[in-house]
């Protein structure tokens, strides 16, 4: 049966990208080797390498005072790294508090520096995006999260600040277009929407860099990794391949644009059944909704563990909302096709016309 994957990462990727990732596997660029065994410092390798940066830059319309890396340990790791390169000791920096992710941000960045909470959506359980931010003069960077994944709420703003901006862009980069150059660093783990596990992007101005006094371990060290040419130690080339073919597939199939006009149809068709059946509940403010993950609750907690049992009958996975929020999610990545939403909204229909 072919499953309708809803996953909110690591989550579905165009058919396209792990057709070609899987003859890769078997013989990379008719080299007779495997991707997996080829070495990171070949020309084969660093072409594929270098049409990802290519390819980020183009998408972001970015010049070269931006450097593209591809890191490890994910975006969690960014939470350190950033601060740990942006922040010195008794310096401080703003944070928007908008979910479970921007919370860890906001933890990690204690470990370094001073944090001042810029904005918070707590007090209503981070269902909305505050329009409003009280951020310290002196702070030496904004920090936010442009959605927020495990809540289902995303900026459709950019925030207008004198100091650097910095984002978290892990679940709904390349879903839009966007002025990227109003930011001075971006990071996003390539599994939600541009690739599979195993790699983070980083996206740095490298005037940011240098400022702070803290000795930093080479490895940590964004200037390391950019005189290096961004091969300071062996990458994830397979990670890297995949979110190479990925952006080429985001490309070929109309940019940015054309994933923003996709990611709301599938939106207002999946939010505009919601909003028709008074048995589902969307539980963020209309104006922030994500294009990315919809997160709604049934009242009735029995009736919502048999819609996921049908959803799993169908063969629709991914629903379940995230463990420390409880409900429904949906999420809906670049790869995900309208014909899937329509598939769900069918099944919401026809579960709240028999239990409603
Ligand atoms: C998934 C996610 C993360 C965590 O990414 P890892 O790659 O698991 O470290 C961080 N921020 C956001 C917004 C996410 O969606």
């Amino acid at each position: 049966m072919k499953m309708y994957n809803f996953n909110s990462g690591p989550s579905i990727l165009p058919e396209e990208v792990y057709a070609q990732a899987a003859d890769a596997i078997h013989n990379f660029n008719n080299t007779g080797l495997s991707i997996l065994e080829i070495g990171h410092r070949t020309s084969w390798f660093e072409e594929v390498l270098h049409e990802a940066q290519a390819n980020v830059k183009s998408l972001m319309q970015i010049d070269d005072s931006y450097e593209v890396l591809y890191l490890h340990g994910g975006a969690t790791t960014q939470f350190m790294q950033v601060p740990m390169n942006l922040l010195d000791t008794n310096a401080q920096a703003a944070y928007c508090d908008n979910g479970i992710w921007g919370k860890k941000a906001i933890e990690e960045a204690g470990y370094f520096g001073k944090v001042a909470v810029a904005a918070s959506s707590k007090d209503k359980g981070h269902t909305y995006i505050n329009k409003t931010l009280n951020v310290p003069d002196d702070a030496v960077y904004l920090h936010y999260t442009t959605n927020n994944t495990v809540e289902g709420t995303q900026w459709h703003h950019i925030p207008d600040v004198s100091m650097p901006l910095i984002a978290d862009m892990s679940s709904d980069i390349f879903c839009r277009p966007m002025d990227f150059s109003k930011f001075s660093l971006i990071y996003a783990g390539a599994q939600k929407n541009m690739g599979a596990a195993g790699v983070t992007l980083t996206v740095v101005k490298k005037d940011l860099l240098g400022k702070i006094n803290r000795p930093i371990p080479p490895i940590m060290d964004y200037r390391k990794h950019i005189e290096a040419g961004a091969l300071l130690n062996t990458p994830p080339v397979f990670a890297v391949y995949v979110s190479m073919l990925t952006l080429r597939w985001i490309i070929a199939n109309g940019g940015l644009a054309a994933m923003e006009q996709r990611a709301k149809e599938r939106a207002d068709l999946l939010y505009n059944t919601l909003d028709s059946l008074p048995l589902f509940k969307p539980t963020v403010a209309k104006e922030d909704r994500s294009l990315m993950n919809a997160v709604f609750i049934l009242e009735n907690g029995e009736l919502e563990k048999q819609f996921l049992d049908e959803c799993k009958k169908n063969g629709m996975i991914g629903v379940k909302g995230h463990r420390s929020v409880g409900g429904l999610r949906i999420s809906m990545y670049n790869a995900l096709p309208l014909s899937s939403v329509q598939a769900v909204c069918d099944l919401l229909k026809d579960f709240a016309n028999r239990k409603g």
